[in-house]
């Protein structure tokens, strides 16, 4: 089947055509500048990338550029709409209303709705993508894929924060999660990478990108995860701060005399890795401005790690024990510098890890040594199959 993936935000829409009998895409793009002015870059599976500046007042228009980027004769790769079987769309927040992807109706719509309170940057174009998707293709199926849904098996102990619980039951704050679908792929492959029986299994996933989740995975299962009501909490990220004192806010309000959207803002852009280096939020670069002898990127890092490796700490506490740790996304794909040092604090797991594999690069490999207690794992994500696999299987 052919299943067209997107990825809705305020002013970009990421696109793939997923072709799920090869597990591979037939085209990937891009359309940047939405409501802005306009750009759209499409890279066929077998040819080169192609970027053109177009007139894209509304993501309506950005989808039938789309559209006719994947029919264009020389570019394309489907000879017409008809090709396209289904729609997966990524919707961010699904709040406690979606537990698994479904099938998009008037109801469903209503509901993300319902849910924009909770993701107020994302799912208000969430939906104007799926709305625009509906309008020139109101034939196909369209699937919602909620980046929250794989943890609402998190029980209560793990979701509730310590706060008057009528806010729980007014307003729904608590610990959500996100990144649901990359923990959801990743962990399933490692049962296969790491020979484990997927309902006797302890696998904690350390999803590293520029936005970075850790979720304990048990018997299949998320019982708990780094990021909370939003991806602000947990680890710290590029340049989000991650877990902070809550009174800090205050606190550099007063002293810097900012509202609370600017110390938001803070928190969300300048913080993290880059805010703490003053280097940048790109690992590539804390790394070479921590070996040309830079201290703030050398302890950037070191905070980096180190929090990851008490994140995998409490997650062992969690669930009494952990059989594998995966390391995915971005940095946990491509930076042995940080698996090696957050490995570095796992040794009273009976944890060992391969150097030597640990420098190499493949898309699933072990990186433990065969008499490592736990099995450590490098598993390159891939979201937008998991969402063309969720799609497929509900239609
Ligand atoms: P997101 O999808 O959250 O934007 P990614 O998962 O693509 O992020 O991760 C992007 C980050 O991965 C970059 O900011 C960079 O820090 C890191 N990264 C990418 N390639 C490398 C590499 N070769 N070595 C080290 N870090 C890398």
């Amino acid at each position: 089947m052919k299943i067209l993936v997107i990825n809705c935000g305020s002013s970009s829409l990421k696109y793939q055509l997923i072709n799920t009998e090869t597990n591979t895409a037939d085209a990937v793009g891009l359309c940047e500048r939405i409501g802005i002015d306009g750009r759209i870059k499409h890279t066929p599976a077998n040819g080169e990338k192609v970027v053109k500046e177009e007139s894209m007042p509304t993501h309506e228009r950005a989808v039938e550029l789309v559209i006719e980027a994947l029919t264009d004769k020389e570019v394309g790769v489907i000879s017409s709409l008809d090709e396209i079987d289904a729609v997966g769309h990524r919707v961010v927040h699904g709040g406690e209303k979606f537990a698994k992807s479904t099938i998009i109706t008037d109801e469903v719509m209503q509901a993300i709705e319902e849910c924009n309170d909770l993701a107020p940057l994302h799912n208000p174009a969430n939906l104007i993508g799926i709305n625009a998707c509906k309008k020139l293709m109101p034939n196909v199926p369209m699937v919602a894929v909620f980046d929250t849904a794989f943890h609402q098996t998190m029980p209560s102990k793990a979701y509730l924060y310590g706060l008057p619980y009528e806010y729980y039951e007014k307003y729904g704050i608590r610990r959500y999660g996100f990144h649901g679908t990359s923990h959801s792929y990743v962990s399933n492959r490692t049962y296969e990478v790491a020979g484990l029986d997927k309902d006797n299994s302890k696998v904690i996933v350390c999803h590293l990108g520029n936005g970075a989740s850790i979720t304990a995975v048990l018997n299949g299962e998320s019982v708990d995860t780094s990021m909370g009501m939003t991806p602000l909490e947990g680890l710290i990220m590029g340049t989000r701060s991650g877990d902070i004192d809550p009174a800090i806010i205050e606190y550099i309000m007063k002293k810097e005399n900012k509202n609370i959207d600017e110390v938001q803002n803070i928190l969300n852009k300048e913080s993290g890795v880059y805010g703490l280096s003053g280097v940048s939020s790109d690992f590539r670069d804390l790394t070479q401005a921590s070996e040309e002898g830079n201290e703030r990127a050398k302890i950037a890092l070191e905070v980096y790690s180190y929090h990851v490796a008490k994140y995998i700490g409490s997650y062992v506490a969690a669930m009494n024990g952990v059989d594998a740790i995966a390391f995915t996304a971005g940095i946990g794909e491509n930076d042995e510098l940080v698996r090696r040092d957050v490995c570095s604090y796992l040794g009273y797991l009976g944890i060992n890890i391969d150097l030597e594999k640990n420098d190499s690069r493949e898309d699933e490999m072990i990186i433990s040594t065969p008499d490592s207690k736990v099995k450590v794992c490098v598993i390159a994500t891939n979201e937008e199959l998991a969402i063309a696999r969720e799609t497929v299987a509900l239609i």
